[in-house]
């Protein structure tokens, strides 16, 4: 069976008996509903072992948080894409703190521009094309050196960014992926 079609296999069958702990919103249709009762974003990484396992070690249940998730939880830019949902989590949502959550051995750091260009000729993918991203793909995957130094990075670059109200606090934390634990690298007071 296509992993696909499985999925949608399970989810049948998932909603056709949805588990008593994920009925809280099973009839509320509001906006309060989409509210992130901690007033919380999360800039985490992609990390597949994060999944299921990120929340539950900091006590963030369904409905607390917004999540947003970019490959080595980087920012590049005053208006990223990550920008643009904190953005929404902000102004739509009530977000007042941001927690960057970097990871130990995040993928990142033995990824490159050059390991990711000869990946992308061997696939098909037109040096034309990669021309187009050559600087930015440099910047950005070359940056990337130390999974807590990136998380001071991007903690300083939401605190500068003019999009973002000065009185959202900022934090930077790093995570470990195999033991759950949480490590403070800077708390916005
Ligand atoms: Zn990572």
């Amino acid at each position: 069976m296509a992993l696909i079609d499985d999925i949608l296999a399970t989810n049948e069958n998932f909603c056709a008996n949805l588990p008593e702990e994920y009925k809280a919103y099973e009839h509320e249709d509001h906006h309060d509903s989409k509210i992130p009762k901690k007033k919380l974003a999360i800039l985490a990484c992609m990390d597949t072992r994060t999944t299921l396992f990120l929340e539950p070690a900091m006590g963030i249940k369904r409905g607390d948080a917004k999540v947003i998730k970019t490959v080595g939880n980087c920012v590049t830019g005053f208006f990223d894409t990550a920008v643009k949902s904190l953005m929404v989590a902000i102004y739509e949502l009530g977000v007042m703190e941001i927690a960057v959550i970097g990871h130990e051995e995040c993928g990142m750091q033995k990824t490159t521009s050059e390991s990711l260009t000869k990946a992308m000729l061997a696939r098909g993918i037109s040096p034309d094309a990669i021309k187009m991203v050559e600087k930015e793909l440099k910047e950005w995957a070359d940056g990337f050196k130390d999974p807590e130094q990136n998380v001071r990075d991007v903690v300083k670059l939401l605190k500068e960014d003019p999009l973002i109200p000065k009185d959202v606090k900022v934090h930077g934390l790093l995570f470990h992926p195999r033991s759950g634990k949480l490590k403070l690298v800077s708390k916005d007071e």
